[in-house]
């Protein structure tokens, strides 16, 4: 029996549940900056799978008996094994038109794909979306999904598709802008143009959910320079992913993250010439 994939924690005054979505095989050949040896020779150190594999999460924010999602998952877009945020949500009895509020790290296909129905109707009938300016502004703009080279046309239509049944309901914002109070845009450009965390303050406590700094735990905290091909800019991302790391490690902020071993809480720390993660420990209380 595995771990059914649902796990709260505190922070403050507000509960915060990871809901793994699923978890499938990647390989090292998306990997760039380092080569794909320097990839499986990280996971193979790290006890891991090789070649590596990409685990999907988002996010349940209970705020003063309001519900709260951080990402949807890939809804039905990866098949019946993955896009299981939807089910969580339902083991945890919270029906979708209950969300009020969306906040959307980037609008790559595992974090808006289950905002939708397999008919590409909303599945949060009452929920707004909140995101970065600049995210709307690159993947809905005609032009711009005109101009793409034709490998990244599908995630064009994947974010339209995903977001259009949403129109009328989407607020952005800009690093520095609060999503909802104690809430804030955190950019962190490169893997896509508005790719942004959302920094959680409560109480004394602060959490960053910083959506996909990271894809594969095992390999790029030793290897922060390691990008992925699903960057728009890997170049930008590799500043962006040192900046976050960086950060979290000096100031000690906790992090979570889309992709981070389930259930993705914890720390980063400097580790030879790289970085480590120590996960939050568990605890049967949350
Ligand atoms: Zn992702």
């Amino acid at each position: 029996m595995q771990n059914p994939g649902i796990h709260s924690t505190k922070l403050g005054e507000i509960t915060i549940t990871a809901l793994n979505d699923g978890q499938f095989q990647a390989n090292s050949a998306i990997v760039n900056g380092i080569t794909a040896e320097q990839a499986d020779a990280a996971e193979a150190a790290g006890f891991r799978h090789v070649p590596p594999k990409i685990t999907i999460s988002s996010f349940l924010l209970e705020i003063a008996g309001k519900h709260v999602l951080v990402d949807t998952g890939c809804g039905t877009a990866f098949g019946p094994a993955m896009g299981k945020s939807r089910d969580k949500l339902a083991t945890l009895g919270i029906d979708p038109a209950s969300i009020g509020t969306i906040m959307i790290t980037h609008a790559h296909v595992d974090h808006v794909s289950g905002l939708i129905d397999p008919d590409g109707k909303a599945v949060f009938a009452n929920a707004e979306l909140v995101i970065n300016a600049a995210e709307t502004a690159f993947w809905l703009d005609a032009a711009i999904a005109a101009a793409a080279p034709e490998a990244a046309k599908d995630a064009f239509k994947t974010a339209q598709t995903a977001l259009a049944p949403y129109a009328g309901r989407i607020r952005t914002v800009s690093h520095g802008q609060e999503a909802l109070a104690g809430i804030v845009c955190h950019h962190l450009p490169g893997h896509t143009p508005g790719h942004s965390g959302w920094h959680i303050a409560s109480g004394n406590e602060q959490l960053l959910i910083w959506g996909d700094v990271v894809h594969l735990p095992g390999i790029q905290f030793p290897h922060p320079e390691a990008g992925l091909a699903f960057d728009t800019d890997s170049d930008l991302a590799r500043v962006s992913r040192r900046g976050a790391f960086d950060m979290a490690a000096a100031d000690k902020i906790l992090v979570a993250g889309m992709h981070l071993d389930f259930p993705t809480f914890g720390h980063v720390v400097k580790a030879g010439g790289g970085f480590g993660f120590v996960p939050k420990v568990w605890a049967p209380e949350a």
